[in-house]
């Protein structure tokens, strides 16, 4: 499903620079749920960025389905990552002016798949949210934003799902019914699940765990 092969990720500041990833090795096979953990400041969400063609390593190799992310342009990066990948981040980034539906059907839309609204409509309602159609973010709470999220990552039926601290921005309660949610639709679509969490009982759901430290990742 995705491999990296000696990656390492450097970012220049004012004064000077820092290592984040060293040399990493990783690879996850198709269908795996594999939790990252590691302190803030680890590089979780560097990593992150880069399986998804987001951002691109100072050195190394990442591969996506078997396609090699560095040799490719920027256009077509774009293009796989819309077909192959769904993102869940901490912080929602719904779009602030569209409803819950427009939200959950603006992948569709850009993939020019059929009744993006009839697709959206049914992701909605797996996440339990059939009664906010028409509900703007701010007109939410914060667990209906998650729950928005996560419908629009899984709407294009993507076979890799990245999470970054999905429960992070929520309280204990309604973080551990998201990540029900998540782990529900991830078991019955059967896709490939890295979540990046610091929260121990949550990676305890996975079936890989394994700590950011150093700039590499450890088994756990
Ligand atoms: P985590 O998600 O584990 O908290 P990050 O990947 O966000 O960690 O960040 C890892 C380190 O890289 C931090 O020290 C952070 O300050 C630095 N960093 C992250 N993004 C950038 C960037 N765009 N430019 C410079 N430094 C960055
Ligand atoms: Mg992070």
């Amino acid at each position: 499903m995705l491999t990296l092969e000696k990656v390492t990720k450097v970012y220049e500041h004012q004064r000077g620079v820092i290592t984040v990833l060293q040399d990493l090795d990783f690879a996850v096979r198709p269908a795996e749920k594999v939790a990252i953990l590691g302190p803030s400041g680890s590089g979780k969400s560097t990593l992150l960025s880069l399986l998804s063609g987001l951002d691109r390593p100072t050195q190394g190799t990442v591969k996506l389905l078997d396609q090699d992310l560095g040799a490719m342009e920027e256009k077509q990066v774009t293009k796989l990552r819309a077909k192959t990948i769904g993102i869940v981040f901490q912080q929602f980034h719904l779009m602030s002016h569209l409803t819950a539906l427009e939200n959950v059907a603006l992948p569709l839309r850009i993939l020019r798949r059929t009744t993006p609204y009839e697709k959206a409509t049914q992701a909605l309602e797996q996440v339990g949210l059939g009664s906010r159609l028409n509900h703007f973010p701010h007109q939410m709470s914060g667990g209906e934003c998650q729950r928005t999220a996560l419908a629009r990552a899984i709407v294009t039926e993507p076979p890799l799902i990245l999470a970054d601290e999905p429960s992070g921005n929520l309280d204990s309660q309604t973080g551990d019914f998201v990540m029900k949610i998540l782990f529900d639709l991830v078991s019955q679509t059967k896709s490939t699940l890295i979540l990046v969490t610091h929260n121990e009982a949550l990676s305890q759901w996975c079936s890989r765990r394994l700590l950011l430290k150093g700039g590499k990742l450890h088994e756990v």
